[in-house]
């Protein structure tokens, strides 16, 4: 590609300090034409032989002895130019190494070499040849099967067709050595499988006066061809997707390719087929759950410019587009866009940035926008406000009802439900209607309530939940305040105040012995930790084999129930006092979202919200389904506390097997911390020392320090200068440090 005399420029694939930067290595005559920026190539570093990334071209300055390239791993670039800035500004925001943000960047090709082609395994013989063969093979049951196998289903690959057969893949060789299977390589097309998705065609509907306005803000700003991003505001039920389809249709008009992002949870079999059905062999599905091939091939099609529609999660939002033009974030605020591991990126983050460079339109969707969002999106802000204030065909919200705990305590009912919900649930059992009942996720952290007022104790200093911990104290964990857990509630002075928590087994236990009658399912992460459970739980109930689902917060969105005309919300509490300054947030968010899914048929729907604090303005904005109102309440308490959108947060997180080493260590991160502060003028906090609301996982201790300042930049700076500090000055204490730039949660 015309390097002639230069050298490639790479960044090589390890994880290390000080390494972060380019080599230059020569390349070798017959890679001339091969290796360009972007191809994945394997060098001699020290004395071991890595993996590289070509970044460029050039020459190095000054005398050293450059080496040369020792191979290619692929056979094309994994990434794009467009794709490389991004990597160096996630390592720059996120505090990562760039290889490590091109790793995760090109990651769904990863665990395929050489990747276009493989082998498909077929009977070597015709079938009667192989009748006889299997006679023969009475003693080995294993290849028998195989073969049966292979007869059965030819054009399998290694490892499917020994998985079919429950044999092991050496079996397979064995066959294929003995001549009875053959194996021939087959280069992918295009889209083999769009015969199997079902191909239901739907056109586009004609847009209502609100979408229409929407989609052409949408469309105008498209051909700009300037960056630009929107907050689409709309209700559950009033046409956004549609909105996003059309949106789609017009980028792909305009000749650029569009991403379409959704929460994992709503990455549904309809949702895909809607996609399809509009856009036909044009979409490519990405998504964790794709086996290495699949997604390979997937993943090929978008680079090429052959998939110009991406639907897919999180990761989804590195699509390798030669030439993108809208991004969409649909339920822009679940925190599931977050990776909440080793590197902890927000897709929203990521998809601004990338539009930003490639003067893209980002469009973010949801009915309870988060509150960054909505900020941003207010007089003077960088996204511009569109708003669905109607479901589609006018059908009311579903009412919703506040059912007061303390009052069921006082008259002395004790279970955890209330007689309002009892009757409610005997009504739809009566009526054969179904009934959600939605448990918000398993307590991680237990605070202390008091069952006759609702007073929640709290630190002063942060407005969070104290958690209740083992040895009798309640903790701050962001500050590391602490406190005796009370004998008496501190506001109306009654005994009956005590941690608490509930999770779905008991709360389906007590449904079985208050409902003998009721066919009742479960679902929650240890009910559907296999694959597959979750569709078929899900598909038991639409299909009306039970009267009862209960679930945590996997049940609550995307999903249609015709059927359901009752939610129940066990307990609203369990969200409002999560240690988490977004508690509010994700508790308004949560029961707008179940609110949202009765009723969405022709049948009237009713929500009932258990709650000990029937007057908090998080659960009565949701139930008058009032959004900005939430909004009105919450904006002032963030900003009164320094928290985000009027500040920037950032959590270090600490893990050690000691748990005395982790505290000491803590504790000079924080000394190291306010030293590098003294002396600027920033109004940077640090807070703890404190451990983590799960304070051990796996054997491993875990610390937080969370540091909260107006300017993000200045955040990730001085955690840089600080972490740099203490790698030098205590070389020995090797915790692991895991830096979140803006996170999403702190369990
Ligand atoms: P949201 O994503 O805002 O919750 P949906 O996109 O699920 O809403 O839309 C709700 C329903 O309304 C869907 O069944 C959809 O097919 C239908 N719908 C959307 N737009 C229109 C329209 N312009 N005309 C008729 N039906 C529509
Ligand atoms: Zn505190
Ligand atoms: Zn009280």
């Amino acid at each position: 590609m015309g390097h002639a005399g230069q050298f490639a420029e790479i960044i090589v694939d390890i994880n290390a300090r000080g390494v972060d930067r380019v080599f230059h290595y020569a390349v070798p005559e017959m890679y001339q034409d091969k290796i360009t920026v972007g191809s994945r190539v394997l060098v001699n570093f020290g004395s071991r032989q890595i993996a590289g990334y070509v970044v460029g071209f050039g020459t190095p300055a000054g005398e050293v002895k450059v080496r040369e390239i020792s191979g290619i791993l692929d056979a094309e670039p994994v990434f794009t130019m467009e794709l490389l800035e991004i990597a160096r500004w996630m390592a720059d925001s996120y505090l990562c190494s760039t290889a490590e943000a091109l790793g995760r960047i090109i990651s769904p090709r990863l665990g395929i070499k050489n990747a276009r082609v493989v082998k498909l395994l077929y009977p070597a013989l015709p079938d009667w040849e192989m009748e006889d063969a299997l006679k023969l093979m009475a003693r080995s049951p294993k290849q028998a099967a195989v073969l049966r196998t292979a007869m059965e289903r030819p054009g399998l690959s290694r490892r499917e067709l020994s998985a079919a057969a429950h044999a092991d893949p050496k079996t397979v060789d064995v066959l294929i050595d003995k001549r009875l299977l053959k194996a021939a390589v087959k280069t992918f097309s295009s889209f083999q499988d769009l015969s199997l998705r079902g191909g239901t065609r739907s056109p586009a509907l004609r847009l209502n006066r609100d979408q229409e306005a929407a989609f052409r803000e949408v469309s105008g700003a498209l051909k700009k061809r300037r960056f630009s991003a929107f907050l689409l505001h709309g209700v559950t039920g009033s046409g956004k997707t549609e909105v996003y389809l059309q949106a789609i249709s017009a980028a792909l008009a305009a000749g650029l390719q569009a991403v379409a992002l959704v929460p994992e949870i709503s990455l549904t079999p309809q949702m895909i087929d809607l996609f399809y059905g509009r856009f036909g062999e044009q979409v490519a599905v990405l998504h964790s759950g794709l086996a290495g091939r699949e997604r390979y091939n997937e993943w090929l099609r978008v680079k090429e410019g052959r998939a110009p529609v991406v639907l897919g999660t999180r990761s989804a939002v590195f699509a390798p587009l030669p030439n993108p033009g809208l991004f969409i974030l649909d339920e822009e605020h679940e925190p599931s866009y977050k990776q909440d591991d080793h590197l902890r990126y927000h897709a929203r983050e990521v998809a601004l940035k990338r539009a930003q460079l490639s003067g893209a339109v980002v469009v973010l969707g949801s009915a309870t926008p988060s509150l960054e969002s909505w900020f941003r999106s207010g007089r003077g802000g960088p996204y511009k406000l569109l708003k669905l204030p109607h479901r589609i065909d006018e059908k009311p919200l579903p009412r919703v009802k506040i059912v007061d705990l303390r009052q069921e305590i006082k008259e002395g009912n004790r279970s955890i439900f209330s007689r309002n919900l009892v009757s409610a649930i005997c009504a739809r059992l009566q009526k054969g209607e179904q009934t959600l009942l939605f448990l918000n996720r398993r307590g991680y952290a237990t605070f202390v309530v008091c069952r006759e007022c609702g007073h929640v104790i709290k630190c002063d200093r942060c407005d969070i939940s104290l958690t209740y911990h083992l040895d009798g104290t309640l903790r701050c964990h962001y500050c590391n305040y602490q406190t005796k857990m009370p004998e008496k509630c501190p506001s109306c002075g009654s005994r009956s105040i005590r941690y608490f928590g509930v999770g779905t087994q008991k709360v389906e236990d007590e449904a079985k012995i208050l409902f003998p009658q009721a066919r009742i399912l479960r679902m929650d992460s240890d009910s559907t930790s296999r694959r597959g459970s979750h569709e078929r739980i899900l598909s038991t109930f639409r299909q009306g084999q039970a009267d009862i689902l209960i679930g945590t917060q996997m049940i609550a969105k995307g999903l249609d129930f015709p059927m359901v005309t009752l939610v129940g919300v066990v307990n609203a509490d369990t969200s409002l006092f999560m240690p988490d300054f977004r508690a509010a947030e994700r508790t308004f968010q949560l029961l707008t979202q179940v609110a949202g899914r009765a009723g969405r048929a022709d049948l009237p729907g009713e929500v009932l919200v258990q709650t000990y604090c029937p007057d908090h303005y998080s659960i009565t904005a949701a139930a008058r389904h009032d959004c900005e109102g939430f909004y009105q309440v919450e904006m002032p308490v963030r900003s009164a506390l320094g928290y985000p959108p009027y500040s920037y947060l950032a959590r270090l997180l600490f893990t050690h097997e000691d748990e005395a080493e982790i505290s000491k260590g803590a504790a000079l991160a924080k000394e190291i911390l306010d030293k590098t502060l003294a002396g600027h003028d920033n109004f940077i906090e640090v807070l703890g020392p404190a451990p983590a609301p799960l304070s051990r996982i796996k054997g491993r201790y875990r610390w937080q320090l969370v540091i909260k300042g107006p300017r993000r930049n200045e955040l990730r700076d001085i955690i840089r200068e600080s972490m740099e500090t203490l790698q030098k000055c205590r070389p020995a204490f090797r915790p692991v440090i895991n830096v979140d730039i803006n996170p999403q949660g702190m369990q």
